[in-house]
């Protein structure tokens, strides 16, 4: 994520002998229909999900969230989370349509599974398997739902008919080395979430573009957004067959090697349409989606994102998914972006194209932290954010000699255009002095007290953080130290330790003092 408020214990060391327990993680692989009623706003849904349980225990029960539940009432984890901020009661007054999600109804293996509440949160359940899943097995998991869109305010909603559709089925929480992890949905927080395939099968009104992660499998459909995309960026509507409400179209998605699958459905989307070649790969099929009244830069959206897949994979390691893709949100005064797998959403009202630009390429980024290296955003929101932080000052500093138009540190232009990385040495300087905070780097999202703070920890000083590792090891060292984290971190769930594992190993040292620092109140 990346929101603009704010521009700007746990690693014990290996003890000799101790039993390091064999890796593994659970796969869960995803078949769904869903129709949307743009009368109601509602999504009503089947979920066939394949788990397949690769822990050496038997499971007797599932943790499943449930996360349109959290938009039900005032006394949700999230509403609780917006009461405390400032602005955040008037945020909540904002979402006059509430959201929920009901009618599941668990057939595990075809046997009637059933469900029970979390002691505290409306928005997780747990399934109660009929049998235990014994270590090595899977089962066929399936259930009807409906879900009630609200009012788009976090994440996922409806700003009248235009859809942002995430969060929204319900899904299996992560059990992994170290446990269960189930957690509601909260605005400051984002997500942890096991790796499989998604194959879904999206049914609306015929005159809707849509939006997904994965690939387009409707060709006449994928066809028609590649055509519109490529003309010449006239203002092009559909045709009329495509303009015909009373005829609803089922659009085939599948996507794989993906932790969520996010859609988002307008009719007046204006598609951007471009490609990336690569070696060894097909090339990456590049689209932005935005709306009639979008600000001018959107039309060069597609450049921005092959810019940032150039960038990061070069940086860290190839792009591994087909499509990338980038969706204008809605125009409100919520700024920033999101990312899910494939796929981000943007909302940059007035924005310069430097910041567009940058904006974007820091939610493409995220394909690689947390998307392709999928660590626990709730609880190491630095591995995904603030490793992503300083790719993007790499990422605007070479491109523009700038950080994103918008804020420039209050460094003098002369200075700025010495070179990318005396400006990176300046920026990083002027951080440090703001760098005020006192909550350490190694802090939960859930138990930060305002986004500012989580902002210039998570993000900023988290990003100071790997600069100061750059500055002690030398920036080439560690550009390739990061890589071989990518390699061997790609697809799983690496941990802090493993991480530091990971360096040590490659940068040949021991770096226990500068891990300690993860944990150390104050300023760096
Ligand atoms: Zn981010």
């Amino acid at each position: 994520m990346r929101t603009l408020i704010v521009l700007f214990a746990l690693l014990a060391s290996p003890k000799a002998f101790a039993q390091v327990p064999a890796y593994w993680q659970q796969r869960v692989d995803f078949r769904m229909v869903a129709q949307l009623d743009d009368q109601r706003h509602r999504v009503q849904g089947h979920a066939q999900i394949k788990y397949v349980n690769n822990a050496p225990d038997s499971l007797a029960f599932i943790w499943f969230h449930c996360w349109p539940n959290a938009y039900k009432d005032g006394k949700t984890a999230f509403a609780k989370q917006l009461t405390n901020e400032r602005g955040g009661k008037a945020r909540l007054r904002a979402m006059r349509g509430k959201g929920w999600i009901d009618s599941l109804s668990f057939l595990v293996d075809g046997i009637p599974a059933g469900m029970e509440a979390h002691p505290l949160w409306n928005d997780v359940v747990k399934l109660n398997l009929p049998k235990p899943l014994h270590s090595g097995d899977s089962i066929l998991i399936e259930t009807p739902f409906v879900v009630q869109l609200p009012t788009y305010g976090s994440r996922s909603g409806h700003d009248g008919r235009s859809y942002m559709i995430c969060q929204w089925y319900p899904k299996p929480a992560v059990y992994d080395r170290k446990g269960w992890h189930p957690m509601p949905y909260l605005d400051r927080g984002e997500f942890y979430n096991d790796y499989g395939s998604y194959d879904v099968r999206i049914t609306l009104p015929g005159s809707y573009v849509v939006a997904a992660t994965g690939v387009l499998q409707t060709n006449d459909e994928r066809a028609r957004y590649t055509a519109l995309g490529d003309r010449n960026r006239a203002v092009e509507k559909l045709d009329a067959r495509y303009r015909n409400d009373s005829a609803q179209k089922t659009l085939h998605f599948v996507a794989d090697n993906v932790t969520d699958f996010a859609w988002f459905a307008d009719k007046d989307f204006i598609i951007e349409h471009d490609t990336l070649a690569r070696a060894g790969a097909e090339a990456v099929d590049v689209f932005a989606f935005h709306h009639p009244t979008s600000d001018e830069p959107w039309q060069r959206s597609c450049s921005y994102i092959k810019d940032a897949l150039r960038f990061y994979s070069a940086s860290l390691g190839p792009y591994a998914y087909p499509v990338a893709q980038a969706v204008e949100g809605p125009r409100n005064d919520m700024s920033g972006g999101m990312e899910y797998p494939m796929i981000t959403l943007v909302t940059m009202p007035g924005a310069p194209d430097s910041t567009l630009d940058v904006v974007i390429s820091h939610e493409v980024g995220h394909n690689w932290f947390p998307m392709m290296v999928g660590s626990n955003e709730r609880n190491f929101a630095w591995m995904d954010e603030g490793f992503n932080t300083w790719y993007e000052h790499m990422y605007s500093a070479e491109k523009y000699r700038s950080f994103g138009g918008a804020n420039n540190y209050g460094i003098p232009d002369y200075a700025r255009n010495r070179g990318a990385d005396q400006l990176r040495a300046l920026m990083y300087r002027v951080l440090k002095t703001l760098d005020a905070s006192r909550t350490p780097i190694n802090t939960p999202s859930a138990d930060f007290r305002s986004d500012e703070d989580y902002g210039s920890v998570e993000y900023d000083k988290a990003a100071l953080w790997l600069y100061a590792l750059e500055k002690e090891v030398g920036k080439e060292p560690l550009l390739k130290a990061m890589r071989r984290y990518f390699e061997e971190w790609k697809f799983r769930h690496p941990y802090p330790e493993d991480f530091r594992a990971s360096l040590e190993a490659a940068l040949g040292r021991d770096l226990s003092a500068f891990f300690a620092r993860l944990e150390a109140k104050g300023p760096l």
